[in-house]
């Protein structure tokens, strides 16, 4: 019923290149010539000796040179002179398609300079269903569309540069207990299975991939998860049913690694690489392989057709070749590679009788004015009272917190490390989060080091917070100007968050600093969505969400406290009064019950309604709403909102004449309506800001569930003061339509809708009602 069990949707449907014709007949023709071995070879990863996450090997006969994937997503994970972006979250908390292509861009072009051909990014799962999710933050915004968009302009940048990118983790990975099942006392225990019913998954969980697949993405990675109680990866409804057919996909499905628990099983389910390779790490050639001998004797023996196979090869070498990895001037894997990966890991070059390292390979061109730019637009103005900021001729400043100072743990988050704790390291600004979506620093400017090459004032400082705590503020005199608490929160892989607060005594140590110092300015570097019991503390007059901003934290945040930027960033999630408000448990089975496999269910009851979508459901305020943000200076809606119908809508499914493409039936994204808007700069500064368009469907037929309203376009403007600009927000097909479980298809409702135009989720200043059908 495609509600707790997942219905088999065989045989796998063959690409045929769409998009890609010349690669692809290029592909076919080149597979024709390859023994069974070579095509095999193609399809299962091994540990190569460059030092990538994952390998394919070469067929030099027909100028395939083999595939190096590496992490992922906020720069190059295993590599050294390299950078660190923003993280998706922060990326989205920009709102800002250029700044959205550019971090693509600059990212690609650090891989491509590497020698790796995939990146294993961007992320759309998990989109954010628990506020604790320990991954959200690689990923963009509980939101889809917005999500959606993020990932387009995240791809295009990528392979604009010739470097493959990867929509992962496919799908429905929203906690990371027991992501990928567990072994308890020796018996094996099956993952979570993610339960998610068929209109769930079309408008909340597969929409950002139907943009991922739009946008010609390279790959995508299935995940660690059960989905309606099948492994993702061989789960023949989600990659031979949703993916390629639904969605038209041409690439290739790449195993999260070792998420692949099947040989035969997971290929006529549509998986067609597996990663790492290996069924263990203790075997890293692959010689045990799902994939490998297996598959090679299940053709041989009759048992799986060629054609599948030949398919996979078309699959894995048509992007190689679109996107002209053959060519000479494709960089090879990045001789320092192997080195970098050995010493993170605790093994000795010498040892596998390498000689010693080689200079690595700098490909941080200018990134790093890039970075802080990006960095400074994805930080949040959450409050701004009393004239706090910016900061203007202070000459004593107080800095407080444990966030506010360099890294006490060396510059690399991967987790088991610094994670053990799971609060990652007490000392130091946290840049990104932690697992294999971490960035390998070269270096990471903290906000006192900032503020240091910025200022000559004063600056006194504690930075530990059970210090600060504790209550002994008296080394400082004469209390400061200004207050800056710097807080954090770590996020990762592999974790859960425990806890809604900031950490390391979050609230404690904003009180008790807020107590002394009538100017508290607090700063969270964040994963994701935090309780702030301080805010409305009437000496804390500003508060700044930074995310994780990348290695130019300092930098980013220091531009922003001055003024030399204007805030212009915008929640992609809503940040609640109490933790009560999100009522979704992460589901953690302890004791006996937790070695049956069939006790780990999620079951996805509240549909579509996560973020913004719950708290407008059940009529709860937030703290500060999705797509809250406050500028330095302000802005208006000036004049009505405008709807035109732009064509005639002759049926209410979209035309099923129309050939499937990457992305799915064009006919979903014709645009139907354009919204339009004056949008003006009130104040007296240049500033950006976010204009946010909602729809509400209306009507008889509308199903129970339907959000109250959701996001469906956006636009990041900036304005000189009095400066004004007309907006126009065009609203597709898919945009006004809901997921029919019936006829399978989407449908426009009879009845009307509500397009609301404004600041935020709620700070919604203009409205029309347009009529659908
Ligand atoms: C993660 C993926 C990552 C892969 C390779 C997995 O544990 O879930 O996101 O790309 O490892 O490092």
């Amino acid at each position: 019923d495609g509600t707790h069990y997942t219905s088999p949707f065989v045989p796998p449907p063959n690409a045929e290149g769409i998009g890609w014709d010349a690669a692809f007949a290029r592909a076919e023709r080149l597979v024709s010539n390859l023994t069974l071995e070579q095509k095999v070879s193609l399809v299962t990863g091994f540990y190569g000796p460059g030092g990538c996450n994952g390998n394919i090997a070469a067929v030099e006969s027909i100028g395939f040179r083999g595939l190096c994937l590496q992490d992922g997503p906020v720069g190059i994970r295993l590599a050294d002179l390299t950078s660190t972006f923003p993280a998706g979250l922060t990326a989205a908390a920009t709102w800002d398609r250029t700044l959205l292509y550019d971090r693509g861009r600059a990212i690609g072009s650090e891989f491509r300079g590497k020698g790796a051909n995939v990146m294993l990014g961007p992320s759309a799962g998990p989109m954010g269903r628990h506020p604790l999710g320990g991954r959200n933050w690689e990923g963009f915004s509980p939101d889809p569309y917005l999500t959606g968009v993020a990932m387009s302009a995240s791809i295009q940048g990528i392979q604009h540069e010739g470097v493959q990118a990867c929509a992962k983790h496919f799908i429905g990975n929203e906690q990371e207990t027991n992501r990928g099942g567990v072994n308890v006392d020796g018996k094996a225990v099956d993952a979570i299975s993610s339960n998610i019913d068929d209109r769930t998954m079309h408008e909340l969980y597969l929409w950002p991939f139907a943009d991922a697949v739009k946008s010609g993405v390279a790959n995508v990675m299935c995940s660690y998860n059960r989905v309606n109680q099948t492994y993702s990866c061989e789960n023949s409804k989600l990659l031979n049913g949703l993916l390629k057919t639904e969605l038209g996909f041409q690439g290739y499905v790449v195993s999260d690694w070792y998420a692949t628990h099947s040989g035969m099983k997971a290929i006529e389910a549509g998986l067609d690489m597996n990663m790492p390779g290996p069924i263990t790490d203790a075997d890293p050639m692959a010689l045990t392989s799902y994939f490998g001998k297996n598959t090679t004797a299940a053709v041989r023996n009759g048992s799986l057709p060629l054609t599948r196979v030949n398919d996979m090869a078309h699959r894995i070498l048509t992007p190689y070749f679109y996107l002209q990895q053959d060519k000479d001037d494709f960089p090879t894997v990045d001789p320092s590679t192997i080195y970098v990966l050995l010493q993170t890991y605790g093994y000795s070059p010498e040892l596998i009788g390498l000689p010693p390292a080689p200079p690595a390979r700098d490909v941080r061109s200018d990134h790093k004015s890039f970075i802080r730019k990006m960095g400074a637009a994805g930080v949040v103005l959450l409050k701004n009272t009393n004239g706090a900021l910016p900061l203007r001729n202070v000459s004593n400043i107080g800095v407080f917190g444990n966030g506010a100072g360099d890294p006490s743990e060396g510059l690399y988050f991967e987790g088991t490390k610094a994670g053990s704790t799971g609060l990652g390291f007490e000392y130091g600004t946290l840049s990104v989060g932690g697992g294999s979506g971490t960035g390998r620093s070269t270096y990471i400017l903290s906000p006192l080091q900032a503020l240091r090459e910025r200022t000559n004032a004063r600056i006194q400082l504690i930075l530990n917070n059970e210090f600060i705590a504790g209550g002994d503020l008296s080394s400082i005199f004469p209390i400061p100007e200004v207050c800056l608490v710097f807080l954090k929160t770590w996020a990762s892989e592999g974790y859960d968050r425990s806890e809604f607060e900031n950490n390391w005594n979050s609230t404690a140590v904003v009180n008790t600093v807020a107590a002394k110092c009538p100017n508290t300015i607090v700063i969270t570097h964040s994963g994701g969505v935090n309780t702030m019991p301080w805010a409305s503390n009437p000496n804390v007059n500003a508060i700044l969400a930074a995310h994780y901003p990348g290695q130019e934290s300092g930098n980013s945040i220091v531009d922003i406290l001055y003024g030399e930027v204007n805030p212009s960033g915008h929640l992609p999630y809503t940040i609640p009064k109490n933790e009560s408000d999100y009522d979704i448990p992460i589901v953690n089975i302890t004791g006996d019950a937790a070695t049956d496999s069939s006790a780990w269910q999620s079951d996805f009851t509240e549909g579509q309604l996560i973020d913004y979508r719950h708290f407008d459901a059940k009529n709860i305020t937030p703290l500060y709403e999705f797509g809250f943000g406050l500028s330095y200076t302000t802005f208006d809606i000036t004049g009505p909102l405008e709807i035109n119908k732009v064509g005639s809508i002759n049926s209410s499914f979209p035309d099923p004449t129309r050939k499937i493409v990457p992305g799915g039936n064009p006919d979903l994204y014709t645009t139907l309506f354009e919204a339009k808007v004056n949008v003006t700069n009130t104040g007296n500064l240049t500033g950006a800001t976010v204009v946010q368009s909602y729809l509400s469907l209306q009507g008889t037929d509308v199903p129970a569930g339907t959000p109250v309203r959701v996001l469906r376009g956006f636009e990041k403007l900036a304005l000189n003061p009095g400066g004004w600009a007309v907006i126009n927000f065009p609203l597709t097909r898919r945009d006004v339509s809901y997921w029919n479980v019936e006829r399978q298809d989407w449908q426009i409702p009879r009845g009307q809708a509500t397009v609301s135009v404004g600041f935020s989720s709620r700070d919604l200043r203009v409205m029309e009602r347009v009529g659908l059908m």
